[in-house]
């Protein structure tokens, strides 16, 4: 198996990005077991697709092996694409997914259903071996539901409707890499690499 360090430290992330590599063959290794320091990295550009790629090229320098980094987030079309590369940290430093939750919900108060289409989207960015980079995105359409929703999942699946009315945080596993913007862009991942082999 090939093994690639995962940039990350969100362990809901970091679970999702290791179910979907294992059956294509790459084993992660996370950052701690790579003994990667990330402290000094910075998501300091301006795209999903930037981030990701200072957080592979970080992890590729400091590893020495092949790196894999991804950034995602939700976009909301009435708040003119928030929280997007913010998602994180939407509601501050230290804040919990409940508290950014409900401050994303504050911020619809008064926008109805028809206008609560929002996005998820997720850049990877990959970096081989030799130093080439492998760079793919995925996204996922919904709506933002008027409460949360289900217990599953992480960050904000609760409030993220897909057409059949079902929050991502009702779906199991299996059901969340099917349709999700990380299952849709580790399998274009998937694609490229193989055309690399
Ligand atoms: P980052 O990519 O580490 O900057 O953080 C992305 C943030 O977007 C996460 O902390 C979550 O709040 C949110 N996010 C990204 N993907 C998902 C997802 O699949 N479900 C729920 N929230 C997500």
């Amino acid at each position: 198996m090939r093994r690639f360090v995962v940039a990350t430290q969100n362990p809901g992330k970091l679970e999702e990005i290791a179910r979907l590599l294992r059956p294509i063959g790459i084993e992660p290794v996370s950052l701690s077991q790579a003994k990667v320091d990330f402290s000094d990295v910075e998501e300091t550009g301006s795209t999903f697709m930037e981030n990701a790629r200072i957080k592979a090229r970080a992890a590729f320098k400091k590893s020495g092996l092949p790196s894999i980094g991804d950034d995602s987030g939700l976009a909301v079309d009435a708040l003119n694409g928030a929280p997007g590369i913010y998602s994180a940290r939407y509601a501050g430093e230290g804040a919990t997914n409940e508290m950014r939750i409900a401050k994303l919900l504050r911020n619809l108060q008064g926008v109805g259903k028809e206008r609560r289409t929002a996005r998820f989207v997720c850049a990877v960015c990959c970096i081989l071996e030799s130093g080439e980079e492998l760079c793919v995105e995925g996204t996922c359409e919904g709506t933002i539901a008027f409460e949360p929703v289900g217990a599953g999942g992480f960050g904000y699946d609760p409030i993220f409707l897909m057409e059949d009315g079902r929050s991502f945080a009702q779906l199991t596993d299996a059901q969340k890499d099917t349709v999700s913007h990380r299952g849709r862009a580790l399998r274009l991942l998937e694609q490229a690499l193989r055309e690399k082999a």
